[in-house]
């Protein structure tokens, strides 16, 4: 491993100012080196350009005071006593006093001692003819320490707990003294006017200290040109990753493989329907794909039922066609199950050896299938993470297909595709992901997109029900049932909250039991139940033997049984729109009319209501996603870290959008034109990125 050759990758603690205590503190935050503490950079800007005095500051939002401190302390308000701290404070003329309701007594006293002078910022109020803040960012001045005192932009870092603002400013301000010199410039000149941004030096240092001339609305909504330059950097490093791998995977050798339309036909003559053109297109594109001597890395999506488990099916027969191994991942036991039963059938007609290997496959069984692929007369594998665990050895694996990708991390991907040497590697996802973020997460790959559904499917009727309706809704589903078809309940299960969901899931199916029995069967299903049972009763749910599923989310992924035409989910509220939109894709697969029916309780949140009435509203996959990242934000919607959505310090994917496409066109506009990053024009980004990208800008590895 190369050294760093940059002074940025100093510890912080030989910043002047930072002792092991401080740099404890600043870990916690994710800044360990001086370049992580450059990069640190406000979150917002006070103007305190034009401060005017408490009587002459209207109440409202984004009120900035400055007063001294008369007295503070620990005091009981209203009738029920609430224990506050309040400050009282003075400008000479008026009077302001600031509450707060959480707080630290000894820290806040030590604080806001008589005659501090103090800024007090947030939503102004009156009170009692008082004016009043209530939790307001409050800052001590110190004018020694403190030389942008007195009339102009103030930065207001990102909260350290532990760390006070004027500590922060501190020690950034010495480390812009000691190490700012160190930072290089990324781009060439011709770059920054092209893309209309500014040196990095410059704006690094101008979103830490903004001229005074500054327009102050520009900064706190992130549209200075000083941020566009960051933003743009940051989004630029993370695409030139991914120009740079994509560039690197189409180098590679791969398997290339022929396809014989003869066996594609046969295969398509076992099916009781047509492919839908989209299907059929999108399997043009995987096989032109696959039939090139490079390794593939295709992202397919489609909406829930749109079809994609048979795309897959058709490109792993030709995998086998052609003497390879494919393999064929799910991320539970009930989808690995179902797809071996849909596919083995298949396979079996062509004499094709498939086997399920999943955790409950042991002993005996499990030696025999790690044998067959081992020695290649086991040519198709499915199954769950059991496939990438140690000792599954494929002789010659050509295709590795991971369906319902957003639900494994990216080293299990990663670890699939190293079963092989460079196999062809197929992504499936029905989550539909926003296509800029998609563009973002899975920029190395190529996308096909499943954009039809399959004729006749009818748009899925979907209501919303209090618990008021409860008969209505046992009636409506007995209609249902009357006419052959089958229906799933739905029960939340909340991880800290498991006991006694579980327990509410199965009171909720003994009561279905009750109001249905004796014409109908109704079987729980949940996931802490045992491999085997669980088998037993989906595969009794699809044969049609049990007519009410009453489940947890685990049916939420992938369950396909077209039958079923009834989703009844109970305690929808609890349901983000992602896990609503799944769950109603496990109706409407067939031809018959089908319906959801979200039940909640008659007091909601506003989100939750905003949920639900997006769900009755439409059923395009697409546009829920889109809803659910504004909602939610990219954080928050992909899940955790291991989604591998890159941590950006500043940019931020679903607000700033434009700048992302257009730092992808630019990175990828390099690659194609310098791939190896060679010349000398390009050279401080290949350095950039050698150095850990620019401070490790986008993380790119
Ligand atoms: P998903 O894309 O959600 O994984 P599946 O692959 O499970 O969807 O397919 C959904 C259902 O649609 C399955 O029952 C499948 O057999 C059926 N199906 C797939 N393609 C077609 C088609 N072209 N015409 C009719 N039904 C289809
Ligand atoms: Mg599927």
């Amino acid at each position: 491993m190369e050294k760093f050759p940059l002074d940025l990758h100093t510890n912080v603690q030989y910043i002047k100012g930072v002792g092991p205590h401080l740099a404890g503190v600043l870990a916690k935050k994710g800044i360990y080196n001086v370049g992580d503490l450059l990069f640190h950079f406000p979150s917002r800007y006070v103007d305190r350009r034009n401060i005017l005095p408490i009587a002459k500051t209207p109440p409202g939002k984004d009120r900035t005071i400055i007063a001294d401190v008369i007295t503070s302390g620990v005091t009981y308000l209203g009738k029920r006593r609430s224990r506050i701290f309040e400050v009282i404070a003075t400008d000479g003329k008026g009077m302001i006093s600031a509450k707060w309701f959480n707080f630290h007594e000894e820290y806040m006293k030590k604080k806001f001692k008589k005659d501090k002078k103090i800024l007090l910022a947030g939503e102004l109020t009156e009170y009692n003819g008082t004016k009043q803040f209530v939790h307001p960012e409050a800052e001590v001045l110190e004018e020694e320490n403190e030389p942008q005192f007195g009339g102009r932009l103030i930065s207001i870092y990102p909260l350290t707990e532990g760390i006070s603002q004027n500590t922060v400013r501190k020690i950034i301000r010495n480390a812009i003294e000691k190490y700012s010199s160190e930072i290089k410039e990324v781009f060439p000149r011709e770059f920054l006017s092209k893309y209309k941004i500014d040196g990095l030096k410059d704006a690094m240092l101008t979103l830490h200290s903004p001229p005074n001339e500054a327009d102050v609305e520009m900064f706190n909504s992130r549209r200075s040109s000083a941020h566009r330059t960051i933003i743009f950097l940051e989004f630029f490093m993370f695409e030139l990753g991914l120009a740079l791998r994509k560039a690197a995977t189409e180098k590679k050798k791969g398997i290339s493989i022929k396809f014989n339309k003869k066996f594609h036909d046969e295969f398509l003559s076992t099916l009781p329907f047509e492919l839908t053109g989209a299907q059929e297109r999108v399997i043009s594109e995987i096989i032109a794909d696959m039939e090139r001597p490079h390794p593939m890395n295709r992202l397919v999506q489609g909406d829930v039922g749109s079809g994609k488990t048979l795309v897959a099916l058709a490109c792993a027969l030709q995998t086998l066609h052609n003497g390879n191994q494919a393999a064929f991942m799910a991320p539970t036991e009930i989808l690995a199950e179902q797809h071996y039963r849909t596919v083995s059938k298949i396979t079996d007609k062509f004499r094709m050896p498939c086997a399920l290997l999943t955790a409950s496959i042991k002993g005996e069984m499990r030696e025999s299938i790690l044998a067959g692929i081992k020695d290649g007369s086991l040519p198709l594998l499915i199954g769950t993470h059991a496939l990438i665990q140690s000792g599954v050895e494929f002789k010659k694996l050509g295709l590795a297909i991971i369906d319902e990708q957003h639900r494994f991390g990216v080293m299990q991907r990663k670890a699939l595709h190293k079963k092989g040497a460079e196999p062809d590697v197929l992504v499936m996802t029905a989550t539909p992901i926003p296509r800029t973020l998609s563009m973002t997460l899975y920029g190395d790959l190529e996308v096909s997109v499943i954009d039809e559904m399959p004729k006749g499917r009818k748009t899925i009727i979907t209501k919303v029900y209090t618990d008021k309706l409860r008969q209505k809704l046992y009636d409506g589903m007995r209609k249902e049932l009357s006419l052959g078809h089958q229906a799933y309940v739905v029960y939340p299960l909340i991880e800290e909250s498991e006991k006694v969901d579980l327990k509410n899931a199965t009171m909720m199916a003994e009561e279905l039991s009750k109001v249905f029995a004796p014409d109908y069967r109704v079987e729980l299903l949940h996931g802490k139940m045992k491999a085997e049972e669980k088998e037993k009763t989906m595969n009794a749910f699809k044969d049609g033997k049990v007519h009410i599923l009453a489940a947890t989310s685990v049916v939420e992924v992938g369950v396909d049984v077209p039958n079923a035409t009834v989703m009844i989910v109970e305690h929808a509220e609890r349901f983000g729109l992602a896990q609503l939109h799944q769950l109603r894709g496990r109706v409407g697969r067939g031809d018959d009319q089908s319906f959801c029916i979200m039940v909640c309780s008659e007091r909601l949140t506003e989100e939750a209501s905003r949920r639900l009435n997006i769900m009755k509203e439409t059923c395009d996959g697409f546009r829920i996603a889109e809803e659910d990242l504004a909602i939610r934000g990219p954080g928050e919607y992909l899940g955790t870290r291991q989604s591998g959505l890159p941590l950006f310090k500043l940019a931020d994917i679903s607000l700033d959008i434009k700048l992302l496409q257009l730092a992808r066109q630019a990175a990828f506009e390099v690659v194609t034109e310098d791939p190896l990053l060679e010349t000398t024009k390009n050279r401080p980004i290949y350095e950039a990125i050698r150095d850990g990208g620019a401070l490790e800008l986008g993380g790119v590895g």
